[in-house]
């Protein structure tokens, strides 16, 4: 068997992958990814947040995007029966990036990848890693091609950004379920032909459906629109019929886009995605750092998948340069730590966003802007601003202003 040599390994040629290897590459190592698939390839999470400008922008994806024409995104709007909250990321307290792009993922990775293997890193398609032999600083990946022929290779470091695939904690045992509740989706593409008649036709748009339910509208800038419901599994097993008819049926009642996509063409059949959350003991180990959605990935909601898997590995590349250059490395405080304060401050908003108490904030009338803009940040993905009190207090700061507002109505109903 061929036995090849890297210095670093890369499983996965999604957003976390091929950041991974951009930024390792630049600084002068040899890296290789292997994929699973033949690009492009259908995954779901098309909504960037602002936060993960800064990481294509480090792996110098950013030209390639911008020739794309991706529809823009300045900010997140969610409707909840006829009443809209509307977040502007260019009134954010954090200073950073205050817009990003809407992306059919098929053709936002393949550009990716694309841009990665032109600046010299191999990419090889249909490739499945099968197995791993951990030899500290010269591990042996084992690899099979379409054809099942088999080949090794040594790298003296592997990053696994296998998302879904979850390589490295299903090969040694490191999966851990997670603690949140299982939800599902059902969503399709749509030919959006009377995209017009909305208000804001290439708005990103949450549609709060019921407690519990919500809907996600994503206009691309091509004229397809990604539509999807997500909710408990219960939610979905009232319904008879097929996908397709379930998800007919659910536009059919929801009043604020019934008309705009009434008989609307799919461009594919609906899919379905369920108990998609998941997550491990530890993000690296001697020879390995994972990153993206192989570390923890909790709820669509506010569009954080993406976004933490390029900041992770953002943070881990740099992190994997300096064990390359002989230099120490706190794995624990530098990114495991790190990436959780950023993950956590995520999982505050995604439990109070399913307890309602985000409906609270968002829909009440009166809005402080100080807070409105703080808020806004952590919806822009920069969850790291410990001078944020709503990214530092995350766990207590939402409760505490939801039970305000509501004490506030109460006293407002009582005066009247
Ligand atoms: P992926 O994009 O999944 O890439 C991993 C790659 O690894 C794949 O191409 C796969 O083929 C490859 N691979 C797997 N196993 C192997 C193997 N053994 N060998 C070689 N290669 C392998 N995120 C957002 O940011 N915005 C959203 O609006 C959003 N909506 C979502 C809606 C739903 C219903 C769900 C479930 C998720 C959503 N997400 C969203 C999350 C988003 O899908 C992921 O967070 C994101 O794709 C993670 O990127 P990644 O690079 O880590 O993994």
């Amino acid at each position: 068997m061929n036995t090849e040599q890297v210095d670093v390994l890369v499983i996965g040629a999604g957003p976390a992958g091929t950041v991974a290897a951009s930024i390792v590459h630049q600084a002068g190592f040899k890296v290789e990814i292997v994929e699973k698939q033949l690009f492009p390839r259908f995954v779901i999470g098309e909504s960037l947040l602002p936060r993960c400008m800064e990481a294509l922008t480090e792996a110098g994806f950013m030209d390639a995007i911008s020739e794309k024409g991706f529809q823009q995104k300045a900010g997140a709007k969610f409707v909840k029966d006829g009443k809209i909250c509307d977040y502007q990321f260019a009134d954010q307290f954090t200073p950073g990036w205050n817009w990003t792009w809407q992306v059919p993922r098929a053709d936002f990775d393949k550009t990716l990848a694309d841009t990665v293997e032109k600046m010299g890193v191999p990419v090889h398609y249909e490739t499945t890693v099968t197995n791993i032999v951990f030899n500290g600083q010269n591990s042996v990946i084992t690899v099979e091609d379409k054809d099942g022929n088999q080949t090794e290779i040594s790298a003296r470091f592997i990053i696994d950004g296998s998302g879904y695939g979850r390589v490295i904690p299903k090969l040694f045992n490191l999966d851990r379920p997670s603690t949140q509740i299982p939800r599902k989706a059902l969503f399709v593409h749509t030919v959006d032909k009377k995209r017009s008649m909305a208000d804001e036709p290439n708005r990103i748009t949450i549609v709060v459906h019921q407690p519990g339910v919500w809907i996600w509208i994503i206009p691309f800038a091509n004229g397809i629109t990604s539509l999807g419901f997500v909710g408990n599994p219960e939610f979905f097993k009232q319904y008879e019929g097929s996908d397709e008819e379930i998800l007919r049926g659910l536009i059919a009642s929801q009043s604020y886009f019934a008309e705009r996509f009434e008989n609307v063409e799919f461009a594919f059949t609906p899919r379905v995605l369920e108990s998609w959350s998941a997550t491990t003991d530890k993000f690296y180990g001697d020879g390995f750092v994972l990153t993206g959605n192989v570390t923890e990935f909790l709820d669509p909601i506010f569009s954080s998948g993406v976004t933490l898997a390029t900041v992770s590995s953002q943070t881990a590349a740099k992190l994997v340069i300096r064990k390359l250059n002989g230099e120490a490395v706190d794995w624990d405080k530098e990114y495991m730590q790190h990436m959780m304060q950023g993950v956590n401050t995520f999982r505050s908003y995604v439990t109070s966003w399913y307890e309602g108490v985000l409906d609270t904030i968002f829909f009440a009338d009166n809005q402080d802007p100080l807070v409105k803009s703080q808020i806004c940040s952590v919806l822009a993905g920069y969850v790291w601003d410990m001078d944020n009190p709503y990214v530092k207090n995350h766990e207590t700061a939402l409760h505490k202003l939801a039970r305000t507002i509501t004490l506030r109505d109460m006293v407002a109903t009582d005066k009247s």
